[in-house]
C-alpha cells in the first residue's frame, strides 16, 4: 500500500482478487514461497510521458500518457488505451492488473498491459484527434510491437483513433505490422466483430450463467448503462435473443424507453454524429425520456448490464435492483460494481458476472485479430463470431467449474479469480525469478 499512495481503484482491484485465493494459497505452498503474490502487484514496467499537441487556434496543450506492461507470463502485453480526464496512473493500474486475469482467461497466449492519457477527446475536431493521437504515438512507439506489446481501445479510443495510432506508428517504423494494434479497419487488418466482441461476450456470458440455472434471456427486460461502444454491442445482442433492453446513459443522464432501445437510431447518434443519449430520447418521442443524472439503476429490470465506468453501481443502487427483481448482473465495462454492490448482491442471490469474465470477448477477439495478421488472413464475421461464442462457454465453464472445485459454487467472481491466476501463477512458476 505505501509503494502505491493514493491508488485508490488499483488497491480496490487488488484487494477485490487477493480476498479470493486464500484457498489455492492454502493448497500450493510452493506459490506462496515463490513469492508470486508480490511479483502479480508489481507491474513489469510503467511508462509515463508528456503528450504535447496544438489545438485547431494554435493552443498548445500538455497531456500525460500512461503504458503499464503488467505481465507477460502468458504473452506479449495486451490491453486498451484509456483516453478520459479522469485516466491517472492508479487507474491505468488497476486496469492493466484486471487484465491479467481477464486475459489469462480467454485461453489465449496474450499477457497484460493497459494505458491511455488524461487528454479529453470530447468536443475536439477530428484534426485535432488525429494530432493527438500522433503525439501520443510518436512517444508510445518505441515501446510496442507485435511480440512486444499490443494496444487496443477502450473509453475514448474507438476506431478512429485506432486508425490515427496505427498510420504513425507506420510512418515512424516503415513497418507494415498489422498485429501491432487490434481494433483496426476491416479493410486494414482488422477482424470482423472485433468492434461487437464485448458487447456481445457479456450478453453471451450472461445467457450462460442464466442457462446454468435453468433460465434464458429470452422476454427478459433489461437495463444497461452506458452508450458507447460496449454498451451498443450489448444492447444488439440482448435483442437479439429476444430481450427487451429499456436504458441506456452517458455521463449527462440516462434514457428509459419502455417500448425498447431502437438501436438503428441510437447508433446513427453515437456512432455517424457523436451525439448524447438526450438526442436519442427527443428524436424518439413517444413515452421514451430523458432524465438527467446518475440514476440509470433505479430502472427496474431482470438482467442488469453496466457497461459504462468503474463504481458506476453502489450499495444503494443493487439494492434498488434487488427490490426491482433483478436476477443477474453482468459487468460489461471494468469494476463497474463497487465492493460493497458486490456483497448485497451475491447476499440476494443474484448471478453475478465479473468484468474479467463478463468483458473478456473483446480482448480475445483481439486475439483473434493477431492470429489473422500474423496469418495475413481475414475470416468472416460468421467464423469469429462462432469463436467468440465458444471462448465465452469456455471462460463461463471455467469460472463454474473452479468456483465449485474451491467450494463456492455459483461463485462467479472467485471462480474468475483463482483461474486466471492458476494460469498465470504456473507461467510465472516455469519461467524462473525473472
Ligand atoms: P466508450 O468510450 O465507447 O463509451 C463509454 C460510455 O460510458 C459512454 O457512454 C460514456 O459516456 C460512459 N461513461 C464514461 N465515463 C463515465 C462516467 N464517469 N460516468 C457516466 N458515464 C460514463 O467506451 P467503451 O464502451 O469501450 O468502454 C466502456 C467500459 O467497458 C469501460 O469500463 C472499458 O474499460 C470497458 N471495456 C471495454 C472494452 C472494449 O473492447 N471497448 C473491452 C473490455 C472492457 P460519456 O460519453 O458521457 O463519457
Amino acid at each position: 500500500l505505501r509503494r502505491n499512495l493514493g491508488e485508490t481503484e488499483f488497491h480496490q482491484a487488488v484487494r477485490e482478487v487477493l480476498e479470493t485465493l486464500g484457498p489455492v494459497l492454502a493448497k500450493r505452498p510452493e506459490l506462496v514461497d515463490a513469492r508470486i503474490i508480490e511479483r502479480i502487484c508489481e507491474p513489469e514496467r510503467q511508462l509515463i510521458f508528456r503528450v504535447p499537441w496544438a489545438d485547431d487556434t494554435g493552443d498548445i496543450h500538455v497531456n500525460r500518457g500512461f503504458r503499464v506492461e503488467f505481465s507477460s507470463a502468458l504473452g506479449p502485453y495486451k490491453g486498451g488505451l484509456r483516453f478520459h480526464p479522469s485516466v491517472n496512473l492508479g487507474i491505468v493500474k488497476f486496469l492493466g492488473f484486471e487484465q491479467v486475469f481477464k486475459n489469462a482467461l480467454t485461453g489465449m497466449p496474450i499477457g497484460g498491459g493497459k494505458g491511455g492519457s488524461d487528454f479529453d477527446p470530447k468536443n475536439r475536431s477530428d484534426a485535432e484527434i488525429m494530432r493527438f493521437c500522433q503525439s501520443f504515438m510518436t512517444e508510445l512507439h518505441r515501446h510496442l510491437g507485435e511480440y512486444t506489446d499490443v494496444p487496443a481501445g477502450d473509453i475514448g479510443v474507438g476506431g478512429r483513433e485506432i486508425g490515427y495510432l496505427f498510420g504513425q506508428y507506420k510512418r515512424i517504423t516503415n513497418r507494415y505490422e498489422s498485429g501491432v494494434l487490434t481494433g483496426k479497419g476491416v479493410g486494414w487488418g482488422g477482424a470482423q466483430a472485433r468492434t461487437e466482441a464485448t458487447g456481445y461476450g457479456c450478453v453471451l456470458f450472461t445467457a450462460e450463467m442464466l442457462r446454468s440455472r435453468g433460465e434464458d434471456l429470452d422476454g427478459r427486460r433489461v437495463a444497461v448503462s452506458g452508450s458507447g461502444n460496449v454498451a451498443i454491442y450489448a444492447i444488439e445482442k440482448a435483442q437479439q435473443l429476444g430481450a427487451r433492453v429499456v436504458s441506456c446513459s452517458d455521463s449527462d443522464g440516462y434514457v428509459v424507453d419502455e417500448k425498447g432501445i431502437d438501436l438503428a437510431l441510437l447508433k446513427e447518434i453515437k456512432e455517424t454524429g457523436r451525439g448524447r443519449v438526450a438526442d436519442y430520447a427527443a428524436r424518439r418521442g413517444g413515452d421514451a425520456r430523458f432524465v438527467s443524472g446518475s440514476g440509470v439503476w433505479t430502472v427496474p429490470c431482470e438482467v442488469a448490464l453496466p457497461c459504462a465506468t468503474q463504481n458506476e453501481l453502489t450499495a444503494e443502487d443493487a439494492a434498488t435492483l434487488v427490490r426491482g427483481g433483478v436476477k443477474a448482473v453482468a459487468e460489461g465495462a471494468n469494476m463497474p460494481t463497487t465492493p460493497e454492490a458486490v456483497r448485497v448482491l451475491q447476499e440476494a442471490g443474484v448471478a453475478f458476472a465479473p468484468g474479467k469474465a463478463a468483458n473478456a470477448g473483446g480482448v480475445a477477439t483481439s486475439a483473434l485479430e493477431m492470429q489473422q495478421n500474423a496469418s495475413r488472413d481475414s475470416w468472416s464475421f460468421a467464423h469469429t463470431e462462432d469463436r467468440l461464442a465458444e471462448i465465452m462457454r469456455h471462460i463461463h465453464a471455467s469460472c463454474h467449474d473452479t468456483a465449485e472445485r474451491y467450494g463456492a459454487p455459483g461463485n462467479y467472481v472467485v471462480g474468475a479469480n483463482i483461474a486466471g491466476f492458476e494460469l498465470v501463477a504456473e507461467a510465472m512458476l516455469a519461467q524462473g525469478l525473472i
